[in-house]
């Protein structure tokens, strides 16, 4: 039998059970308890590790499995919001069995699943209920590729199975079953929770604080409605895969009649309501190189694994109680190529480099033009961008090469790196590492 690769230090691994330990050298824990790997053992099937209060000692392999990312699938055959017409026309007089699947215009929340049948197309409802699919309330699905494999293998009522998916043009919506939270030991039991006080209000629900196991966290609750889930869930396996101090970190995530995401709890709150509340009287200098060098960190982090967040802003930047900053909300960052949150003019038009606007080309450089926005919120307390320019000239203005003034007290250092961001011609911004490595000389002499 092929033995399996032993685990590197620094890999964090999930209990499966209750381990009591034997001896003073042994570490226990509890089912659930996620711990790090600091060293292997000559004997395989040992490794000592680290919880999360900072104890160290020997555990039994065999009791944890590894902590494993969540990822995405592609769904070819997903076209958002087209109408029945639309779809009609793509699928009609065409093979029997080709179809689609796109968002409900007359139920939102829900689906429809669009074939062509006899050179007619036929569209069935997918209903969303109790975190499931159905379509004919009969069989229960997680989640639309669930759906599509069922019914590529039998007709199971329908005029045809599912033979051909008619790929949507222009990129594909993508997909994440929520059991791989499970198997990647990423999920939580809700009585492990205590949710307590309203903390915020975010696009896909409410925020609380909580308890998990005693450790203060925040606990984001989603709204029944599948749409959401998704993003919401596509945001969860981004947070799976990425690890820095500077990010805030996914403790795991709860499935019950709703999803909770349990998060690292960042008790000062969003970074432009802390600089407003604040104000020049309290937030000093250094505070402010500090935001800025933790945000840049975090960003380069994503820069290396040539990932791009598309929304940085002051506003998805938090606090915790320490004074770092770490940077949130990756739910729109580039493993999902479109985002449904983007339709409708709620794009962050006033944090957006041009190109990004113009052409939907976003890329770290991009990312570096809104880093320069940041910065320029930070410095000036937290207030909107280009002050005096309304919305919808604010493009115009830019296109035709105005920029922001620095704001008052601002060292010029900091002024020169939002103007390098704020170049035209993104292939001239910096890098955040470059940009890092003048926020850490600048924080040095900082007092
Ligand atoms: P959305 O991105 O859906 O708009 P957010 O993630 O920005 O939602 O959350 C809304 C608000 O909830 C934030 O502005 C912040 O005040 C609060 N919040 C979110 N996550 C946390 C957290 N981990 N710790 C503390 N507060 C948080």
């Amino acid at each position: 039998m092929p033995m399996a690769e032993p685990w590197q230090p620094g890999q964090e691994v999930v209990a499966v059970y209750d381990f009591k330990g034997t001896t003073v050298e042994d570490l226990p824990f509890a089912k659930g308890d996620v711990l790090v790997i600091t060293r292997t053992t000559r004997d395989i099937n040992w490794y000592k590790a680290k919880n999360n209060n900072g104890n160290e000692g020997m555990i039994p392999a065999t009791y944890v499995q590894k902590r494993k990312e969540v990822s995405l699938h592609a769904m070819p055959w997903f076209h958002g919001k087209i109408n029945r017409d639309n779809a009609a026309d793509l699928l009609k007089q065409r093979q029997d069995g080709l179809f689609l699947v796109r968002e409900s215009v007359n139920f939102p929340g829900d689906y429809t699943l669009s074939v062509c049948c006899d050179g007619k197309v036929e569209h069935y409802r997918i209903i969303y209920k109790n975190n499931k699919l159905t379509i004919d309330e009969d069989s229960f699905f997680d989640n639309l590729p669930q759906i599509v494999e069922h019914y590529s293998k039998d007709a199971d009522g329908l005029c045809t199975k599912l033979i051909t998916p008619l790929p949507r043009v222009g990129g594909n919506f993508f997909s994440v079953s929520p059991e791989e939270f499970t198997q990647g030991g990423w999920t939580i039991s809700l009585s492990d929770l205590v949710v307590g006080e309203l903390i915020g209000k975010g696009e896909f629900g409410d925020v609380h604080k909580g308890l998990y196991r005693d450790k203060p966290v925040a606990i984001k609750k989603l709204k029944d409605d599948n749409r959401a889930a998704q993003s919401f869930l596509q945001e969860a396996s981004l947070m799976t895969s990425v690890r820095h101090q500077n990010l805030v970190s996914l403790i795991g995530i709860v499935q019950d009649e709703t999803i909770y995401l349990v998060l690292e709890f960042m008790g000062k709150g969003n970074l432009v309501e802390y600089l407003r509340s604040r104000g020049r009287s309290v937030i000093t200098k250094k505070n402010q190189i500090n935001f800025a060098t933790d945000t840049c960190s975090a960003m380069a982090y994503l820069e290396d694994r040539k990932l791009v967040h598309r929304d940085l802003a002051a506003r998805n930047v938090l606090v915790n109680d320490e004074g770092t900053a770490k940077v949130s909300d990756f739910g729109l960052a580039d493993r999902i190529d479109f985002n449904p949150a983007h339709v409708g003019g709620k794009f962050p038009i006033k944090w957006t480099a041009p190109e990004a606007l113009r052409d939907n080309k976003f890329t770290s450089k991009s990312d570096m033009w809104s880093f320069g926005i940041l910065l320029w919120e930070i410095y000036s307390f937290g207030r909107v961008p280009y002050p005096r320019i309304p919305l919808a000239d604010v493009v115009m203005h830019v296109e035709r090469g105005y920029r922001m003034e620095a704001p008052e007290g601002c060292p010029p250092e900091i002024y020169q790196i939002m103007t390098d961001a704020w170049k035209k011609d993104a292939k001239e911004r910096p890098t955040f590492q470059t940009v890092l490595h003048k926020l850490h000389d600048l924080q040095a002499v900082t007092v």
